[in-house]
């Protein structure tokens, strides 16, 4: 078993799941290495993620988070290294290949649809899974009418689940951005994911809206027992919300384990602070 292995055991443990009830492997990274040019943004980079678990990514600006996440979705090739998805190798996949297998992401920079409304904006996510084909659609014929049915339905469960009936016919770019940011939320998930990729939820977020945010994560985690990954520099949110946490510096993990630990560890502490601020905590 490998070192990271047994990190997970421990982080485990203690939440006494029997070893037999312990869910499968969905991710697994093994020596994943980025080189921009003479930038090494990321050396022998290893995670894994079981199915069901709430893990985040944390590190200092210019740690190597964003890559390590444009790297999962197949927005970047890796210079070395594999990545595995549901047992089956995914390192060089497209983003959409990527996405029909179950991994959706979203972004530090907000990329919706700012013409369209909300509405439109998450029906375009489910007509990627749910939509009958493009002769279908140009025909309309019963099949299409049935799928653009079912779409509508699934489309207001979302607008309900993530607070968005209000908005629901207000166009993209006229919502404040903590609306913004859940639009882009109910976006990846009606991709139906088996593992969500989220870039800063609470980026440029106030304090409510990121209690609101936390509370829509545990919701979607919960409701739906899926697989999250997060990187996130708003360290309450990751300590409270994160069953698991892992640090990177400089491209390289340099810890790993539950949210108490990490914030007691030295190394994390020394990253963050520097070392003339040892004695400082990671404050959630
Ligand atoms: P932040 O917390 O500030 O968002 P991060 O941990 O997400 O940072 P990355 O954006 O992954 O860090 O960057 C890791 C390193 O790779 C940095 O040194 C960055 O400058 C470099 N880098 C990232 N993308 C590129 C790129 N497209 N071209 C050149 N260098 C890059």
């Amino acid at each position: 078993m490998s070192v990271l292995n047994n990190n997970i055991m421990d982080t485990l443990r203690p939440l006494n799941i029997p070893h037999s009830d312990i869910p499968p492997i969905l991710l697994r990274v093994e020596n994943l290495e980025k080189h921009f040019g003479g930038i090494v943004a990321l050396s022998d980079y290893h995670m894994e993620i079981r199915t069901g678990e709430l893990v985040g990514l944390i590190g200092p600006n210019g740690a190597g988070k964003t890559t390590v996440f444009n790297l999962l979705s197949g927005v970047l090739k890796p210079t070395a290294g594999r990545i595995y998805f549901n047992g089956r190798e995914i390192t060089h996949l497209r983003p959409d290949q990527n996405s029909a297998l179950g991994i959706s992401r979203t972004f530090q920079n907000i990329r919706l649809f700012n013409q369209m409304t909300v509405a439109e904006n998450i029906k375009a996510s489910f007509h990627q899974r749910l939509g009958c084909g493009l002769w279908s659609t140009l025909l309309q014929i019963p099949a299409y009418r049935k799928s653009e049915k079912k779409i509508s339905i699934e489309c207001d469960k979302f607008l309900e689940l993530f607070n968005l009936t209000p908005h629901r016919n207000e166009p993209a770019r006229n919502l404040p951005y903590g609306v913004q940011r859940r639009v882009e939320i109910a976006r990846a998930m009606a991709t139906m994911p088996r593992l969500l990729l989220l870039d800063e939820p609470a980026a440029g977020l106030n304090i409510n809206e990121t209690e609101e945010m936390m509370a829509l994560i545990r919701n979607i985690h919960q409701e739906y027992r899926l697989t999250i990954f997060l990187v996130e520099h708003d360290m309450r949110l990751i300590m409270s919300i994160c069953q698991r946490i892992q640090v990177i510096d400089h491209g390289h993990p340099l810890a790993e384990g539950r949210p108490e630990a990490i914030r007691k560890n030295p190394r994390v502490i020394e990253a963050y602070l520097g070392k003339t601020k040892e004695k400082h905590h990671v404050k959630n």
